[in-house]
């Protein structure tokens, strides 16, 4: 881990007028939480900072401070400085690809395994279990100090980035630092309460269709199931709710893959998981998208059973070298 790097970007908010900071697309809880939390700090010192997310905010973070005020459209105008959190290319961020390349500086700010290293600094630590880890080096090089809504937002992002602690990217640095965040006010339980004991009707029916369609292959050690927009309508669920699902298939004994398949307006969206050493990253990036060995994703054009074909074949692929 680096430690100029942090205080080189804090120099540069410190400096700038403003500052747009962009999530990725399907925007997650490590995401969003380390945007809002670089957002609230930097406003502290009198930098304007907008948060920006394409698809806008998961109804379970829609409570942490300043999530009413993500826009999910660009503003018009340029930004002296803009952050790209935890893209790994800058279309990762959808309709804000544009404004992230207008801007003065460029920062990319990154815990995946592949990152395409664009922008003007490259903050990339493979090492960090959450960006949120990261923002919390950089808000310390800001000197703001971290208040109780900067701590449930840095909460949100490594309590969902570790499963809620549970996963191999924890490390005594993320115990301590949570311990810290709570010390200034931050529930861990609040939110446990929101992101994992809390589902719609329609998301629990959801589940179960998606559970009740597994499938298994390659000897029981692949598990897969898909989520159509007739199981959406069926289930009266959102897209959102297909949250989690992609990890109950994990704990099915033997599976050393797990994916689920969801049809989307740009394509088959896959999540994948791992364990056992199988690479989802591997996986992911043959098929053009990204993310870590336990967890990562990617987007097909194709129909529903070409693009799980395709996919199978890779994750046997990546089985056989193991
Ligand atoms: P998900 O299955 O959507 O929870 O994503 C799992 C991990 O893979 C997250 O860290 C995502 O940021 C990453 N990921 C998902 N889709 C892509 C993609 N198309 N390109 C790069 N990374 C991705
Ligand atoms: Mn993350």
């Amino acid at each position: 881990m680096t430690t100029t790097l942090p205080l080189q970007i804090a120099t540069t908010l410190r400096k700038s007028p403003d500052v747009l900071i962009a999530c990725h697309v399907a925007p997650d809880g490590d995401c969003i939480g380390a945007s809002l939390a670089l957002a609230r700090a930097t406003s502290r010192l009198g930098v304007r900072a907008v948060v920006g997310s394409a698809d806008g905010v998961p109804e379970a973070f829609l409570d942490l401070p300043g999530a009413d005020q993500i826009v999910s459209t660009p503003p018009v105008q340029a930004f002296a400085t803009a952050v790209a959190m935890e893209c790994s290319t800058i279309e990762r961020s959808g309709v804000f690809a544009d404004a992230l390349k207008r801007a003065g500086t460029l920062i990319n700010i990154d815990h995946h395994l592949s990152n395409a290293g664009y922008g003007h600094v490259v903050y990339w630590d493979k090492g960090a279990a959450a960006v949120g880890e990261m923002v919390t080096e950089i808000i310390r090089a800001l000197g703001t100090p971290i208040d109780a809504g900067i701590a449930q937002c840095l909460l949100a992002a490594i309590v969902t980035d570790t499963g809620v602690f549970r996963f191999t990217n924890v490390t005594p640095h993320t115990l301590r630092l949570a311990a810290e965040l709570v010390e200034a006010g931050g529930s861990i339980h609040r939110l446990v309460e929101r992101v994992y004991e809390t589902r719609s009707p329609g998301g629990l029916r959801l589940l179960g269709m998606a559970l009740a369609a597994v499938r298994l292959s390659a000897d029981g050690r692949v598990a897969w199931t898909t989520v159509t927009p007739e199981m959406l309508a069926a289930s009266g669920a959102r897209p959102e709710d297909t949250t989690g699902i992609v990890g109950m298939l994990r704990q099915i004994r033997g599976v050393k893959v797990a994916l689920m398949f969801e049809s989307t307006a740009d394509g088959i969206r896959a999540s994948i998981r791992s364990r056992d050493g199988a690479r989802s990253n591997v996986i992911a990036e043959t098929l053009g998208g990204g993310g870590h060995q336990a967890a990562a994703g990617f987007t097909l054009a194709g129909s529903m059973s070409d693009v799980v074909g395709k996919t199978l074949l890779e994750v046997e692929k990546e089985l056989r070298a193991q």
